[in-house]
């Protein structure tokens, strides 16, 4: 059995994400979304059990041969323990690269028999990340081509509620 790893923060996940996510899974039989619990960007907005449920409820039908899991470790040592033999990444922009690449070569010193695997993102996603989704809702835009209709829920009330206090 072919065992992958989807690692990201997921802050939130959004359809680039989940066309990823759909995309791997015609390479493993198993695949497990790592959600890091913080992130070397900055600290993420939403807590990691929230993001956790964001993605599950954004599966849906997807669900078969999918796990959502928080981690916390090195990524080379959770996929030796989930005996991952694959890391899957995407690849945005030039901008992505530089970062990507010196992590993907960390890791394959670190542990040879893990292959990472970059995806060129789909046409329609390749502008789409999560900071820019909660921009355009923290100012009240619509995001309902961006994300799934639960993470726009959550959003919406996220943002609501920092209006109210
Ligand atoms: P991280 O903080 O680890 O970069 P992200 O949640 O921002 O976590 O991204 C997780 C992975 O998903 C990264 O490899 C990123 O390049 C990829 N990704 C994010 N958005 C898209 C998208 N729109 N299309 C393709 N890949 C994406």
């Amino acid at each position: 059995m072919k065992i992958g790893i989807y690692p990201g923060t997921f802050d939130p996940i959004t359809l680039g994400h989940l066309d990823i996510i759909k995309r791997s899974l015609k390479l493993v039989d198993r695949l497990i979304i790592a959600v890091a619990r913080d992130s070397h960007k900055h600290p993420p907005f939403f807590d990691a059990l929230e993001r956790r449920e964001m993605i599950s409820e954004s599966l849906a039908d997807l669900g078969l041969g999918i796990e959502v899991e928080i981690f916390n470790s090195l990524l080379v040592d959770y996929a030796r323990e989930k005996k991952a033999t694959v890391i899957f990444r995407g690849l945005r922009a030039v901008s992505d690269f530089e970062y990507e690449f010196q992590m993907a070569l960390m890791n394959k010193k670190m542990a040879p028999e893990v292959e990472g695997v970059f995806f060129a993102p789909s046409q329609s996603y390749v502008y789409l990340s999560s900071s820019l989704v909660k921009e355009v809702a923290a100012l009240g835009g619509d995001v309902s081509d961006f994300v799934t209709p639960a993470v726009e829920k959550k959003l919406k009330k996220r943002f609501l509620k920092k209006i109210d206090d």
